[in-house]
């Protein structure tokens, strides 16, 4: 492939088991856990709203570049007062369920894409990203990436040119060595053209526009 660097998604692309927030889900055992005091039913509501909240908004225009962080979105859909303990267990709660996990083989596979290319990612979270770069830390990937985009530092969610511009720019290479690799045709294709930028699709999507198509980051 005639790329030098490589604009990773993260969900879905190389972290899985993200977004468990179905109606299954009981948020209070984590919340519980780091000593949280409502009840059960009460701290389940907050979080559904809140996800709710955040969930309208996030393929809508008006918010792509001004999305809501986590903390505005608990102040909009809780009435009640909320002490900064209380919310900030909220946050924790929150992020715990939007974090996912990187696979074994995932992980090597950015070790060996790593020694071929220049990576980044441009990532989508709703939560502060301090429980991702924790985990990036633990497994030893935090140093293959030049440059990062999170959403949640920003406001600027996908399909927004403007993530995959501002990593471009960070990384000083020049857009045509540049490759978006994603799941998403909306977000990933999406943002990429709208960037001027090449897109692989992963994980099974397919779209004409695309450079090329894998099962997933392994097969890369
Ligand atoms: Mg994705």
């Amino acid at each position: 492939m005639n790329k030098k660097a490589l604009l990773l998604d993260m969900n879905s692309t190389f972290m899985f088991g993200e977004d468990r927030f179905g109606d299954h889900e009981d948020f209070s055992i984590y919340y519980r856990n780091i000593g949280g005091q409502l009840e059960r039913g009460q701290i389940n509501t907050i979080i559904r709203d809140v996800y709710h909240y955040l969930d309208q908004r996030y393929p809508d225009e008006l918010y792509r570049h001004s999305f809501p962080t986590l903390a505005d979105a608990i102040d909009a859909s809780v009435d009640q007062n909320l002490s900064d303990d209380e919310q900030q267990r909220i946050i924790d709660t929150f992020s715990f369920h939007e974090h996912g996990h990187i696979p074994k083989p995932y992980i090597d596979a950015l070790f060996k894409l790593s020694k071929q290319y220049v990576l980044s990612v441009v990532i989508d979270i709703w939560s502060p990203k301090q429980r991702w770069l924790n985990t990036f830390e633990e497994l030893g990937i935090n140093h293959l990436f030049s440059a990062t985009s999170f959403s949640s530092d920003h406001g600027m969610v996908k399909p927004s040119p403007k993530p995959f511009e501002l990593v471009v720019e960070y990384l000083d290479i020049p857009k045509a060595s540049c490759v978006v690799i994603g799941d998403s045709i909306r977000r990933d294709l999406g943002g990429a053209l709208a960037a001027g930028l090449d897109c692989i699709l992963v994980g099974g999507a397919h779209d004409e526009r695309a450079m090329a198509h894998y099962p997933s980051l392994l097969e890369l």
